[in-house]
């Protein structure tokens, strides 16, 4: 799921084609049927409308936007198949210029999607605002209350049953998927998965941990702002506000909700460990804190360890090379990059 931009073009009103969308593991959306139909339920086929009942600020850029679905129609049972196994997107659609993007769903809050047919879940989704972006930044502008219509799901990848182990390559929002595949190993007895999540701005981050018991950055931001204050070098106010309206007790809403799904991982499974990097604190995710990961754990059946690797396209083709195109689908590609010159000791890699 490089982040490429999955165009929608316009050839006569009313028939929307998809460009360009990640086709992997059996995405299933192409050529889109006229939108005729008021379909109450989130659909492949046509969009369905949804109310913006909240959007919770992450950083200056980037937001969680929780979707309603605002006839209460009820999940498909590919969306709550998605959730046990699968990176799932769901089309967004801007309505003046007729395009759409994917966007990757939260886990829900409870990180326990329903399992009853008593209506359809919130769709929650990380949406960083792209400056000069088509989408991103109309549904950045939408006051709450506003219609946003969504199309899909639209599967990315499968995770096998048999794999056990995972090690998740996460650039920027590519925390989106890392958290859905998460939620699902999080129900795998005896597995285990490792989060390596870099980021370019601390305010992604705020608090985030490693674990391990390094220091947390939100002490030393503390100290830090405190030697400030005294030296009556405090922080402008706007900037102090922005930073503590993303906040909860110093810690940022997806550092918070990656530590519940820690949580959460523990009563199943051997763990899920995250790991930060901030690339202007000038930490980046060096082979070594892969490497080191390879190796943890007993020897298991071959096929069942995978390393995902998710977020811009530089990030994936640093890490394991460039995805190709071919025949108007995205494929895999050959393994290149920092990834394809290790030693991984069996593990297979999987470019999103
Ligand atoms: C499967 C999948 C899942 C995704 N999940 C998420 C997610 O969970 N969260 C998320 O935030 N994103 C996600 N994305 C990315 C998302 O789909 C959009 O690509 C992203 O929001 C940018 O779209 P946009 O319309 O705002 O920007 P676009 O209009 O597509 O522009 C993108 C960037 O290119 C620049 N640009 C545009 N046109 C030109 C030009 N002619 N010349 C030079 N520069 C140009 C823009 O200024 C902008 O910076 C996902 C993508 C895929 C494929």
């Amino acid at each position: 799921m490089s982040w490429i931009p999955s165009i929608l073009l316009r050839p006569r009103p009313g028939l929307l084609i998809a460009l360009g969308s990640s086709a992997l593991g059996g995405a299933a959306y192409g050529f889109s049927k006229p939108n005729s139909r008021s379909d109450t339920s989130l659909n492949p086929h046509s969009f369905t409308p949804y109310t913006l009942v909240d959007k919770q600020p992450v950083s200056s850029t980037s937001a969680i936007f929780t979707l309603r679905n605002r006839y209460g129609g009820p999940d498909p049972d590919s969306v709550k198949e998605g959730w046990k196994r699968s990176i799932w997107s769901v089309q967004v659609k801007q309505p003046q210029l007729q395009i759409a993007r994917a966007y990757t769903p939260l886990p829900p809050p409870s990180f326990m999607p329903r399992e009853d047919n008593e209506g359809p879940e919130d769709i929650r989704l990380l949406i960083r605002e792209e400056e000069g972006g088509e989408v991103s930044t109309y549904l950045h502008r939408l006051p709450e209350q506003s219609t946003v219509e969504l199309r899909g799901p639209n599967t990315e990848c499968e995770l096998p049953h048999n794999i056990k182990e995972v090690i998740f390559l996460a650039g920027g929002t590519g925390i989106a998927p890392a958290m859905q595949i998460a939620q699902a190993m999080a129900r795998r007895t005896d597995s285990r998965m490792h989060i390596l999540w870099a980021n370019r701005r601390r305010e992604e981050c705020i608090g985030g941990t490693n674990d391990g018991g390094e220091i947390t950055n939100a002490i030393v931001q503390g100290r830090l702002d405190w030697w400030k204050n005294i030296l009556g070098l405090g922080q402008p106010a706007t900037e102090q506000t922005l930073v503590e309206s993303h906040t909860t007790q110093g810690k940022g809403v997806l550092v918070q909700e990656l530590d519940v799904l820690k949580e959460k991982s523990k009563a199943h499974t051997k763990g899920l460990s995250v790991q930060y990097f901030v690339d202007e604190e000038k930490k980046f995710i060096q082979p070594g804190d892969v490497a080191r990961r390879l190796h943890i754990g007993e020897p298991e059946a071959k096929g069942s360890k995978v390393i995902l690797v998710s977020g811009p396209d530089g990030f994936i083709e640093h890490w394991a090379g460039k995805k190709h195109w071919e025949g108007g689908r995205e494929v895999q590609g050959s393994l290149g990059g920092v990834l394809g010159q290790m030693d991984l000791n069996g593990w297979s890699v999987f470019k999103l």
